[in-house]
């Protein structure tokens, strides 16, 4: 019995509120609230009388933290979920400390506008301390670890697939198969089709920033840094077949190599087609992934925003993406004194997805955990005060619930692993 109110109606959020419909038990009420309002009507509407779940709908602003709190007070939730975009989570978090309500997101704070003086100025010295560039990081987030604690609230970080299962799939592998891990692959793979030449699969600003942004992997304490793109290997994926990815900086390299004591090296790859690539580096070369607002005939426009508004709209790819995603990773390690190897991965099927919830299985890989780990923090099975990643909660019931909602996985003990 809890009420959670959920900030954003975009594809993530479209599934994570159809799972949280399925789990009544937990979420006897939720309140969709997001910019555009219409769009938390048109949900509301299709799935009420599907669900014992009561739902409310509300217009916010994320940005304004004013206007945070005045919805939080007015609606009494137990939780805050935030499935805008990362812009937002510096401004929901501050409003989940003064209402003294806990908080899940599944993505790192990022600035809109990355060309910000005072943002520039502390995000490049820790970067050179760090020893990374890609734009986007948990330092600003793991700052409110100290006022998450006094306020005696939780701030659950990074329930989505990667981060989230990922991590999860981390901290189960430590406690159930491993002494010391000393390796860890994340694999990401999208063998789905959509039949355009060019879309991204979640929000094309993120998205876009992600995959340009320079790579990176942490090992031996350190960060090592990369080009965009430059390493490539080829995995023959699981029930998705031979594909080509690239090694990327991804947030949870930054908290698993904190989190995982003693481990030595961490990498994150993702699969690309070719066509993918080229446009990207296309729409790079002619500045439309830039964030810094320019002029056009006398009015402000942001490239990568306006390109956003060219590109089908994630939420529209589900009928017509097929095929799979497999996403997993794997750990080298010792158990008892003897090396061990060992992949742990989902495979979800983009039809299936679409059938069941409406969209495709980006959407959905990212949706599920973020219901299940808002259901876990409503339910106090993971109750912490303080700022935490998802890794530092006992995987078990999380692992469990990925099966009972649609994200079954598989441990392979016998793996091909990455070069
Ligand atoms: P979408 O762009 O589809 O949806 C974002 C939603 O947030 C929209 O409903 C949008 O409103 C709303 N929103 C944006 N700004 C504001 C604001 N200022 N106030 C209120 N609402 C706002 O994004 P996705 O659903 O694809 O992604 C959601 C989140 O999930 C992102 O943070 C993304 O990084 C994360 N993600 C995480 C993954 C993981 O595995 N961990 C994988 C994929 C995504 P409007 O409809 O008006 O535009």
């Amino acid at each position: 019995m809890g009420r959670l109110l959920i900030i954003g109606c975009g594809g993530v959020a479209g599934v994570a509120i159809h799972k949280c419909c399925q789990n009544s038990k937990t979420f006897s009420e939720i309140c969709i609230a997001s910019r555009t309002k219409v769009k938390c009507d048109a949900l509301k509407e299709k799935l009420e009388n599907t669900t014992e779940t009561k739902i409310t709908t509300a217009q916010v602003d994320a940005d304004k933290v004013e206007e945070l709190i005045a919805l939080i007070q007015s609606y009494q939730p137990d939780a805050v979920l935030n499935v805008a975009l990362p812009y937002q989570d510096l401004t929901i978090m501050d409003a989940c400390l003064a209402c003294k309500v806990d908080y899940i997101d599944t993505a790192n704070y990022e600035p809109e506008d990355t060309d910000d003086k005072q943002w520039r100025e502390i995000y490049e010295k820790r970067c050179k301390e760090a020893g990374f560039t890609a734009y986007f990081d948990y330092s600003w987030q793991w700052a409110y670890q100290e006022k998450f604690k006094e306020a005696g609230i939780t701030a659950l970080l990074g329930s989505g697939f990667d981060p989230g299962v990922t991590s999860v799939f981390t901290a189960y592998a430590l406690k159930h198969y491993f002494d010391e891990i000393e390796t860890i692959d994340i694999l990401d793979c999208n063998g789905g089709d959509h039949g355009y030449p060019f879309a991204t699969n979640f929000n094309p600003e993120i998205n876009l920033r992600e995959v340009s942004a320079n790579g990176s992997y942490w090992e031996n304490g350190h960060w090592v840094e990369t080009e965009p793109m430059e390493i490539k290997r080829e995995y023959n994926f699981p029930q998705v077949g031979e594909k080509d990815m690239y090694l990327l900086h991804h947030e949870e390299i930054e908290s698993l190599a904190k989190n995982v004591p003693g481990v030595k090296r961490i990498r994150f790859f993702m699969t690309f087609g070719q066509s993918y690539l080229t446009h990207m580096k296309c729409l790079e070369n002619v500045g439309m992934l830039s964030t810094s607002p320019i002029l056009f005939e006398g009015k402000e426009i942001v490239p990568i925003q306006f390109l956003k508004a060219l590109l089908p709209d994630p939420a529209s790819l589900g009928p017509r993406t097929v095929g799979k995603t497999n996403i997993g990773c794997i750990f080298t390690g010792k158990k008892d004194g003897k090396e061990k190897t060992i992949y742990i991965y989902n495979v979800c099927d983009h039809q299936e997805c679409y059938k069941e919830v409406g969209s495709q299985a980006i959407s959905y890989t990212t949706g599920v955990p973020a219901m299940i780990g808002a259901a876990l923090v409503v339910d106090k099975v993971w109750d912490k005060d303080g700022v935490f990643n998802i890794e530092e909660f006992d995987p078990d019931p999380f692992m469990d619930m990925l099966n009972q909602y649609g994200l079954p996985w598989v441990v392979d003990e016998n793996p091909q692993t990455v070069e």
